[in-house]
């Protein structure tokens, strides 16, 4: 049977959906591990240094680890990764000297854990410089405005890269990166769609985002990861920033984001205020935070009556 858990300091919780781990066959190792400041299981030198060689990665007292983690981390921030597949994203991290994320969330709701949770990752340091330290990570698969001709600067597609198909919005894979996904036969439609043209069009941070929804399966992992990362590291809460008065959970900076304890988005910590930290939009427009945040709060009902 298939590996369904996510794992830290020797922990294991199974989340029920796919999980690849990064000793598994098929499995993506983070290239760019950080120690996190603060703990003190690891060897100091591998805070904010250079990536080493992998052996140097140790975690000495498993127990401990655990429990200074639980302290220290309370946050679990969403990503569009802009890539085609996480095959392509993990391509991306690799040719970096310091990127990475402890999860990259494939099309077909496949999630794939690059390390032990642990360690820090670079993936989004906030306004305050402090992001990393706090959080873990997933880079959900989604090509965001790059699906576009029209908004594409990055790969400069030609064409729209999501097609109705039979009266369905599908993308088209190239076949570099579909022989790659884990069923090479899965086909990527977004779990909603908007009106006639299909993608979600919203300002985040001050800029407009046209995308296209994540897929079904994303979700569905998704809702599973964040329970899972809520029995492993506790102060993560089942919880997504919410405007009372609006009813809604704003797209863009919330005020002290470094405070927040549970689940929010790259753009929710990072409008490019702080200085050196760019401004930030992810995980976008289309993403459906009115879902995840009813599925996280039914699950705190089913906990609390247990
Ligand atoms: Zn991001």
């Amino acid at each position: 049977m298939e590996n369904d858990f996510i794992a830290a300091t020797g922990k294991k919780v199974s989340i029920g959906a796919p999980v690849v781990l990064w000793n598994e066959k098929g499995g993506f190792t983070c290239p760019n591990k950080r120690g996190r400041q603060g703990l003190a299981q690891h060897d100091p030198a591998l805070n904010d240094a250079p990536t080493q060689a992998e052996s140097r990665y140790q975690i000495l007292d498993l127990d401990r680890a655990y429990r200074d983690l639980t302290r220290k981390v309370h946050q679990l921030v969403l990503h569009y990764d802009v890539c085609y597949s996480s095959h392509h994203c993990h391509q991306i991290m690799k040719a970096s000297a310091f990127k990475g994320s402890h999860f990259y969330l494939d099309l077909d709701g496949t999630l794939y854990q690059t390390c032990d949770l642990y360690w820090k990752t670079n993936t989004a340091p906030g306004d305050d410089g402090g992001g990393n330290e706090r959080a873990v990570h997933v880079e959900m698969a989604n090509l965001s405005s790059e699906a576009l001709a029209e908004d594409s600067e990055l790969y400069r597609v030609e064409k729209d890269l999501y097609r109705l198909k039979r009266g369905r919005w599908e993308l088209d894979l190239p076949e570099k990166y579909r022989k790659k996904l884990r069923d090479p036969d899965y086909k990527a439609r977004p779990a909603r769609t908007w009106g006639e043209r299909g993608y979600f069009s919203r300002v985040i941070n001050g800029e407009r985002i046209r995308m296209w929804d994540f897929t079904e399966e994303q979700y569905q992992t998704l809702i599973a990861l964040c329970r899972g990362i809520h029995q492993l590291l506790p102060r993560v809460a089942l919880k997504v920033p919410y405007d009372a008065k609006l009813r809604r959970t704003p797209l863009g900076k919330i005020k002290n984001p470094e405070k927040f304890c549970g689940v929010l988005g790259h753009a929710h910590v990072q409008s490019g205020s702080g200085g050196t930290a760019m401004k930030k939009h992810d995980p976008g427009s289309a993403f459906d935070w009115g879902r995840l945040r009813r599925a996280l709060a039914a699950t705190e009902t089913t906990n609390e009556r247990r």
